[in-house]
């Protein structure tokens, strides 16, 4: 739910009442105002990315240095879907990506998204946006999805291909993360380390990290 405390129309303390069946945060001034926060799910672009016969997974620099994602970027007013997820690929790979299949649409409740994933083949000479810190390139088979997210996007492209691989369930480790970065007074560096490398997440990476609101929707692919 959102953490508004006063109406963006009226100023007033917003209050929760029950409207239309749910719990709603609204404006106590339901005559003259009217303010609604309906919470709707906010939609998310996402890609299997193929170029060069690989599938690229990429890295985004606020994460662990073991994980690795889908693209995915949050839809801009007035572009289609398709627009939105080959424009994330410019802007994350610097690559022109073609659309070759509509994977499917997939709910993400615990980030209260909704994911609209597309398998993509792209050309060009990838160059990693100020975002991204590293890709790696993966067989489809390689490629392990997890049970939330584009993790069922993974999972039903590969299924598609005769794949079935097994999937990994790395929430309670995500979770964990946010929660150490919300709720930690020492500097993050101190904090988050893999168990493969020493990289630390730095603390500069942090505000960024919290403001890239995909990212429990894209990481699907994790190493320990
Ligand atoms: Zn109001």
């Amino acid at each position: 739910m959102s953490k508004m405390n006063f109406c963006p129309q009226c100023g007033k303390t917003l209050t929760t009442k029950e409207k239309d069946g749910r719990e709603r945060i609204l404006c106590p001034d339901e005559e003259d105002c009217g303010y609604v926060f309906w919470n709707n799910p906010t939609p998310v672009v996402a890609a299997i990315v193929e170029h060069e016969g690989d599938i690229i997974l990429a890295r985004n620099a606020a994460w662990p240095p073991t994980w690795y994602a889908l693209i995915t970027g949050f839809l801009e007013a007035g572009e289609t879907p398709a627009e939105g997820i080959l424009r994330e690929i410019k802007e994350e790979l610097n690559l022109e990506g073609e659309i070759i299949e509509f994977v499917g649409i997939y709910e993400f409740h615990r980030m209260n998204q909704l994911i609209i994933a597309y398998y993509v083949k792209a050309n060009g000479e990838i160059t990693l946006s100020e975002e991204l810190v590293d890709y790696k390139r993966l067989k489809d088979f390689e490629i392990k999805p997890w049970p939330l997210g584009t993790g069922k996007a993974v999972q039903e492209w590969q299924a598609k291909r005769g794949i079935f691989n097994e999937i990994i369930d790395f929430t309670r480790q995500v979770v964990l993360m946010f929660f150490v970065l919300f709720h930690s007074k020492q500097p993050i560096a101190a904090r988050i380390r893999s168990k493969k490398q020493s990289t630390l997440v730095p603390q500069r990476c942090l505000k960024k990290y919290i403001q890239i609101q995909p990212i429990l929707a894209a990481i699907h692919s994790i190493q320990f």
